[in-house]
């Protein structure tokens, strides 16, 4: 994009900052402009992330997204001085590999709390006039995995297809306040997340998912971009979609 302002004077939360697409998107979004609060649950590790901004009018709050009494707390400091948001993405997430005969309620639990209910409760939260300007844009990080999963993703996908079917009915409803809401489902993205799954996955799993991602590993960066685009104006007609951003995931 060859404007850097599109975003000045717009105040954005991003969830999961303090690491991978979260900390890229931070970054990115701050060269166009905006206000940031950033969140994670490492204080030390938001305040890298905060140190890799650029502008000066950005803040940290440690907040553990599975805990429903933090979001309220985490929005309440994100307008504590009077500027409202423009909107967030949804960034944190975790991506559990379990196997389908030890998948447990607990373990669903724990990941649904992140990856979906976190979204429900922040577009709960940003609904309010107390939370939300005049309008804006939310952005949830989604991914490929939702429409096609791998092995031992069950409940990773179905976190993922639950904010994309969520993704699509708020839309409907944010449009009368301004708002839209996009989901951007990534293939994989060169972040912690993967090694770590690439690791359990061992080299042959991993040399098989990356041949079907014809563009190769995506730069974390290169979604963060698509992120900037759907929160500025110029994705002004876009609300409700699920945006692949896979690489070419697409040779199976
Ligand atoms: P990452 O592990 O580098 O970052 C995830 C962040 O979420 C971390 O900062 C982590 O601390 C935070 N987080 C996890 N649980 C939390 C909680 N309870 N409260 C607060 N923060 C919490 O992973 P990433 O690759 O940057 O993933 C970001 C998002 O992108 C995730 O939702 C992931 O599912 C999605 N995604 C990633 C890929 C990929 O290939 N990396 C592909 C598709 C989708």
């Amino acid at each position: 994009m060859d404007s850097k302002g599109e975003l000045n004077g717009s105040r954005f939360l991003v969830t999961g900052a303090s690491s991978g697409i979260g900390a890229a998107v931070a970054v990115r979004l701050s060269q166009h402009g905006a206000s940031l609060v950033l969140t994670g649950r490492d204080e030390q590790r938001l305040d890298a992330t905060l140190r890799q901004l650029t502008g000066g009018s950005h803040t940290a709050v440690t907040a553990d997204l599975a805990v429903q009494r933090d979001l309220t707390s985490l929005m309440d400091a994100a307008v504590a001085d009077g500027v409202k948001l423009s909107g967030f993405v949804h960034c944190a997430g975790i991506a559990p590999m379990i196997p389908a005969g030890s998948l447990t309620a607990a373990a669903a639990e724990k990941c649904m709390n992140v990856n979906f209910f976190a979204l429900t409760e922040l577009v709960r939260l940003i609904s309010k006039k107390k939370y939300r300007a005049q309008s804006g844009s939310i952005v949830e990080i989604s991914s490929v995995n939702s429409l096609f999963p791998d092995k031992c993703q069950t409940i990773y996908a179905a976190s993922k297809a639950a904010a994309n079917a969520a993704v699509k009915a708020y839309a409907l409803e944010l449009a009368d306040k301004g708002f839209r809401i996009n989901a951007v489902l990534p293939g994989a993205v060169d972040t912690p997340m993967t090694r770590d799954a690439f690791a359990i996955m061992g080299s042959e799993n991993t040399d098989r998912k990356l041949r079907r991602q014809i563009l190769g590993l995506t730069p974390p960066e290169q979604i963060a971009d698509i992120v900037l685009f759907l929160l500025s104006p110029a994705s002004s007609a876009i609300t409700g979609q699920l945006i692949r951003a896979d690489g070419g995931y697409i040779n199976f």
